[in-house]
């Protein structure tokens, strides 16, 4: 069997346990887990017995080399108006539950199947199926996963051994790295780097500065690659002198806090429980207002994507999932920490994908 059938038939699977006879997939990148299309005009339909994918002319070509395994449509009209008409010719007389991505679809595409299909077709929303497939990766992901990270470190080293923090604008190391990880082989970066100095640094969602880098302060780096569509995600924080004792507590808080965290991680533990292991640490050192958002994220296709890592996150690990291990501290108007590492959750612990160091380091 394919991977992109195994993937048909185990979303079948996760569609008959919720009653569902067909979902309608609109979600590009679970298309693209689906069927293989990489465009940005497509959708597909999947049921027991129907693999179906509908795109406009202008991507025949494309979806002649990407696709297989479903029967590739091409829509007249709008795509969904070719669903409609596909769905007339399916239902007949009979009643069908259609599954719609409820998270992704909008308000004016669910208002137009409702009104063009026929009464037998019900509208079921049945969103983040395919995303809890995409959640457990198989070794052909964790590859490209794997060659993301590598990249990333090898970025990592390259702006710590040649290319140097101070006296460069957070913008122009950014756009170094960018150049850098393409020039290293990646596709490009799985997002926009940042690059937050000192105060900046405090912010976990820092906008690039055009102003230069100081010596003596702390730098968050946090950058990902893609390969193969697959994202990396790792963060650094980097000392570009002597630092304050309280910027270097803070440093060495976040690190142990990580590495808890990390310890956390297996087959089977609560996502939530893993989010403590780093937050309790930083709770007891009386820094827990400022960290503020969840420890980790799934990364794959997506450079966020399931399960979450967070205080209010339900459910457990499995066994394959990547995911970001990040807490951090971020002290207002001073500097911020974090440290960022991407793991595979195993069996009985989990197996660190990025290879760069975790102690302080100046550049
Ligand atoms: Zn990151
Ligand atoms: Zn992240």
């Amino acid at each position: 069997v394919s991977t992109l059938e195994r993937r048909a038939q185990q979303l079948c699977a996760l569609l008959e346990e919720t009653g569902i006879e067909l979902l309608l997939v609109t979600n590009l990148v679970n298309v693209r887990y689906l069927c293989g299309f990489t465009g940005t005009s497509g959708l597909c339909l999947v049921g027991p017995d129907q693999r179906t994918f509908v795109t406009d002319f202008r991507y025949l070509e494309r979806a002649k080399s990407e696709v297989s395994g479903y029967e590739t449509i091409q829509g007249r009209q709008d795509l969904l108006g070719d669903v409609v008409e596909l769905l007339k010719q399916r239902a007949g007389e009979r009643s069908l539950r259609l599954g719609f991505e409820d998270a992704i679809m909008s308000v004016a595409s669910h208002a137009k199947l409702s009104k063009l299909l026929p009464d037998e077709v019900e509208l079921v929303p049945a969103g983040g199926l395919v995303e809890r497939l995409r959640a457990v990766k198989d070794e052909q992901e964790l590859d490209a996963i794997r060659r993301a990270t590598a990249i990333a470190d090898d970025l990592y080293r390259w702006v710590a051994e040649s290319h140097g923090l101070a006296g460069h604008t957070e913008a122009a190391v950014a756009r170094a790295l960018e150049r850098r990880a393409q020039e290293l082989g990646a596709d490009g970066v799985s997002f926009p780097p940042i690059v937050a100095a000192a105060e900046n640094g405090a912010l976990p969602h820092a906008q690039l500065r055009d102003v230069e880098i100081p010596r003596d302060t702390l730098v968050v780096v946090d950058l990902g690659c893609m390969v193969d569509g697959y994202c990396s995600d790792c963060t650094r924080t980097f000392a570009t002198g002597a630092l304050a004792d309280e910027a270097k507590q803070v440093y060495e808080l976040v690190r142990t806090a990580q590495a808890a965290a990390v310890e956390a991680v297996k087959e089977g533990a609560e996502c939530k429980a893993v989010d403590a292991a780093a937050r309790q640490l930083i709770e007891q050192a009386g820094r827990g207002e400022l960290f503020q958002h969840g420890t980790g994220h799934g990364v794959g296709l997506e450079v966020h994507e399931q399960p979450r890592l967070a205080a209010s996150a339900d459910g457990s690990l499995e066994s394959r999932n990547v995911v970001t291990i990040e807490p951090g501290v971020y002290v207002p108007g001073s500097f911020g920490v974090r440290i960022e590492d991407l793991v595979v959750v195993r069996e009985n612990g989990c197996e660190v994908l990025t290879a760069i160091a975790r102690e302080l380091t100046e550049v």
